[in-house]
């Protein structure tokens, strides 16, 4: 049985079945069965089902809401914003699907014709993450549905409530059984998961279990695609407004409790507004409302995961040892639940924890910069490539640092943005492969080659 608390109260909100290996082993074997006939349904009748589900998560957006901050501690508002999020990317895969995944004639001198078809890969397997858990499951299930494969889906044994909530409502909205297929439980059932005949890997977490997954997977070249963390940087450059800036970077380094893969987790701020950028900075955090997740006026919910307090502790502490001026916050709140205040150094360096690992938590190093080439150092000087931004005024300035960073997104003048039009991918250990734009529903398919000869 999976226990499953709510992480703002440590309170028992559902104790869940969870999959054993002959299940999960059973189960990806229907899958294997079941696939062939979904992907030859026509491309209407999985844009219908789709677009159902899509009507089904608005109509319920409540509720579920709900759910994911009970099991999760992330503030009502921030949950809505996390399914309304959703819709918009199923509207854009909706849009897109049919124009993506039909086959097209790239070549034909009257004798020859070569043509490119798009058949999905076959049956995959989904390993989500619990920070957005409709985000991260939704970009990948929403376009490999789409696109005609079965999906052996993993929600996180943190957020498997709301998993249980997107299996319902897909099956209702006539995805079969067989075809989405939700397994329940923890790194154990990932593990069952990858040792089943599936054709494609795609996971959503941590880099430690994706170096894991990767060595299971890698020698028997099943596609795999890995979305892993980041130690995601931004600069300030000398010509902008301290304060805009500040207010705007304050919210990427703690919505969610800083706990997104996109979070701004190192901040370089040029010598000459520093000070005016670590005030506001500084007041800005001051007035977050931290508390009650189900409260409308709360801004930062309790941390997920209660071994994580163990990290922002260890990073502060190292912080603190190697000189870092404390500006606010520095340490756990009491319980019952998991709470950590938001906190922000300054005097920061590379020697520091706090600048070189994924903090995931409300806390972030404000470090000062005399320049743009140390600034593109410091940002590059880093095993992970998820996002970095730029805040400056001039464009032409920004893009040719950004174009320097070794990132698979860049930003300027905003940050810890999202968008379905747009490839998400990283460099390093931040991962491989992309979702989301025509390219993450592509990723879902296997092309062939077509040369056809009339006699
Ligand atoms: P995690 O690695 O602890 O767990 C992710 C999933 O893997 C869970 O479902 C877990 O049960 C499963 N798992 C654990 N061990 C496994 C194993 N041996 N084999 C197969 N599956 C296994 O990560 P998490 O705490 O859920 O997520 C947080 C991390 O995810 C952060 O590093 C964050 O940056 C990253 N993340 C990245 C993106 C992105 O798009 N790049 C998005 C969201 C989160």
């Amino acid at each position: 049985m999976l226990k499953i608390h709510n992480p703002a109260t440590g309170a028992l909100l559902a104790e869940v079945p969870d999959a054993t290996s002959d299940i999960v082993a059973e189960r990806a074997a229907a899958a294997r069965a079941a696939q062939p006939a979904w992907a030859a349904r026509p491309m209407q009748d999985r844009l219908d089902v789709l677009q159902r589900f899509r009507v089904a998560i608005a109509a319920e957006t409540e509720p579920l809401a709900a759910t994911l901050t009970a099991e999760v501690g992330k503030p009502i508002r921030q949950s809505r914003n996390e399914i309304n999020g959703l819709l918009a990317r199923i509207d854009f895969f909706l849009a897109q699907a049919e124009a993506t995944l039909r086959a097209q004639q790239v070549f034909d001198d009257g004798g020859t014709r070569e043509v490119i078809s798009f058949d999905p890969l076959g049956v995959i397997v989904n390993i989500s993450a619990w920070n957005y858990p409709y985000f991260v499951g939704g970009n990948v299930f929403v376009p490999a549905l789409l696109a005609g494969n079965a999906v052996l889906y993993k929600p996180s044994e943190f957020a498997a409530l709301t998993g249980l909530h997107i299996a319902r409502l897909l099956h209702a909205a006539g995805v079969p059984q067989d075809v989405f297929v939700p397994l329940i439980g923890r790194g154990d059932v990932g593990a069952a998961l990858l040792a089943q005949d599936v054709d494609g890997v795609f996971f959503t977490g941590s880099y430690a279990t994706g170096a894991k997954i990767a060595q299971v997977i890698g020698p028997r070249f099943v596609k795999l695609q890995l979305e892993l963390g980041g130690k995601d940087p931004t600069y300030v450059a000398d010509d902008v407004d301290p304060k805009l800036a500040a207010e705007s970077l304050a919210d990427g380094a703690m919505y969610n409790a800083g706990q997104s893969c996109c979070s701004v987790e190192r901040i370089y701020v040029h010598e000459r507004l520093h000070d005016a950028f670590v005030e506001a900075f500084v007041e800005t955090v001051r007035g977050f409302r931290i508390g009650d997740p189900t409260s409308e006026e709360t801004y930062i919910g309790a941390i997920t995961r209660a071994p994580q307090l163990d990290v922002l502790d260890a990073q502060v502490a190292d912080a603190k040892a190697k000189g870092a001026t404390l500006r606010i916050g520095g340490k756990r709140r009491p319980g019952p639940g998991n709470w950590y205040e938001p906190t922000v150094f300054t005097n920061v360096d590379h020697t520091m924890e706090l600048m070189r690992e994924e903090s995931f938590g409300p806390i972030i190093g404000i470090q000062k910069v005399g320049s743009d080439a140390e600034a593109l150092a410091l940002m590059n000087d880093t095993r992970y490539g998820l996002t970095a931004g730029m805040y400056a005024k001039d464009e032409s300035r920004a893009r040719a640092l950004l174009g320097q960073v070794r990132a698979g997104t860049v930003y300027w003048n905003c940050c810890d943005r999202v968008s379905p039009r747009l490839p998400w991918s990283g460099h390093g250990d931040s991962g491989v492969g992309l979702t989301l734009s025509t390219m993450g529903i592509e990723t879902f398919t296997r092309p062939r080659a077509w040369h056809l000869r009339q006699p």
